[in-house]
């Protein structure tokens, strides 16, 4: 059974950014758009049966801002025909503030959409082009308060720091611009040199662990001070403004993915689509990863140490069955513990800050 629908929308608009290695083409014809919005109301015929009420949706991609606004008409109206949503069902939007009109942010609040995640990545023109970052922010402001006025509920901004070059007092001003916009989330992360991307090509990352570390320590102090306390890696908010989709799924929580590129997760296996739209809409199918039953329970059990919470204990026995007694004499635990990654007390195991920090070094223990 799955609980959320994560939706891929394989589109972007005036092509493609230079870090990014999701699967997205970097323009599309009204055309080539029809035929994706076909397939996909063929994906949710075949699957919604099998979804329980879903308590989130993620429209992401690629950029759904770079559909039309009555494609997202079409798209918002085809999921609520298909699926049932609970009564507050969170539905996030990603959109880029470049491509995202005033008639496309009406179409999807009055489709259900009550999250919405714009890309900004830097406020700063010489950053955005370092980036290779299309577009540019001119709309962002009108469309936050247009939005606002409209009754949206959640507002999250991604922004991007550890930039090649990147001075402090420049991420600091990013961070205040997008504190001027008073969103209800932050999603901040450190620039990746994804493989194959032209972004890797042209620039080699700063080895300069110092800069990461001040940035990082920056969030910490600025955004708590503002109400958005750190809750993950590279997320920011008040409790009651966590993205529900992503908490849930870093606790190993079910959800369907359509579209190209989408991955699924029924608990046992995590089938991909195809990451490429002519295979997709041929009905490839999807490619497996089947992990034997304990193999997968230590992998879900390690992923929630990416969330300030990790495991409480009530949490850890519902979803994996597994009680405090169980875990705390394992061996990795007592040395993740005495290595001051893990802490274990009442409540439940978590990451300490330096476990935040290194999470790659808990992954590696757990794994
Ligand atoms: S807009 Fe987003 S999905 Fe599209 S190329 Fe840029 S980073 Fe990638």
């Amino acid at each position: 059974m799955y609980y959320s629908l994560y939706i891929h929308v394989p589109f972007c608009q005036g092509g493609k950014c230079d870090y990014c290695a999701f699967y997205s083409l970097g323009a599309s014809t009204p055309e080539l758009r029809h035929r994706y919005l076909n397939r996909l109301e063929g994906e949710f015929s075949e699957h919604s049966a099998a979804c329980a009420p879903l308590r989130s949706i993620f429209l992401g991609g690629g950029t759904p801002s770079a559909l039309a606004s009555g494609e997202l008409t079409r798209l918002f109206s085809s999921v609520r025909r298909h699926f049932t949503l609970a009564p507050d069902c969170e539905w996030t939007m990603e959109a880029n503030p470049d491509s995202l009109t005033s008639e496309k942010l009406l179409a999807a609040l009055e489709g259900g959409m009550n999250r919405l995640s714009l890309g900004v990545q830097s406020f700063q023109p010489h950053l955005r082009q370092r980036l290779g970052r299309r577009g540019n922010l001119e709309a962002l402001p009108e469309l936050v308060a247009l939005a606002r006025r409209h009754g949206l509920k959640h507002l999250n901004l991604d922004l991007i720091y550890n930039i090649p070059g990147q001075r402090i007092s420049e991420w600091q001003s990013d961070l205040g611009n997008a504190l001027d916009l008073a969103p209800d989330h932050l999603s901040c992360y450190s620039l990746t040199f994804e493989e194959n991307t032209p972004l890797a090509r042209r620039l080699v990352p700063d080895d300069d662990d110092a800069f990461f570390l001040q940035c990082w320590q920056h969030n910490d102090d600025v955004l708590a001070a503002h109400g958005l306390p750190r809750y993950e890696i590279s997320n920011f908010a008040a409790p009651v403004n966590r993205c529900r989709h992503n908490w849930e799924i870093w606790h190993g929580q079910t959800y369907l993915g359509c579209g190209p590129a989408a991955v699924s997760f029924d608990g046992k296996d995590r089938p991909a689509n195809p990451a490429n739209l002519a295979s997709w809409l041929a009905h490839a199918p999807p490619v497996h990863d089947r992990l034997p039953p304990h193999a997968r329970q230590r992998e879900i059990f390690a992923f929630a140490f990416r969330t300030v919470d990790g495991w409480p204990w009530g949490l850890l026995e519902t979803t994996l069955g597994l009680s405090r007694a169980m875990v705390q004499d394992q061996p990795a635990i007592q040395d993740l513990c005495r290595t001051g990654l893990l802490v274990l007390d009442g409540a439940g195991i978590r990451p300490t800050r330096r476990g935040l920090l290194f999470n790659d070094e808990v992954l590696c223990a757990l794994l």
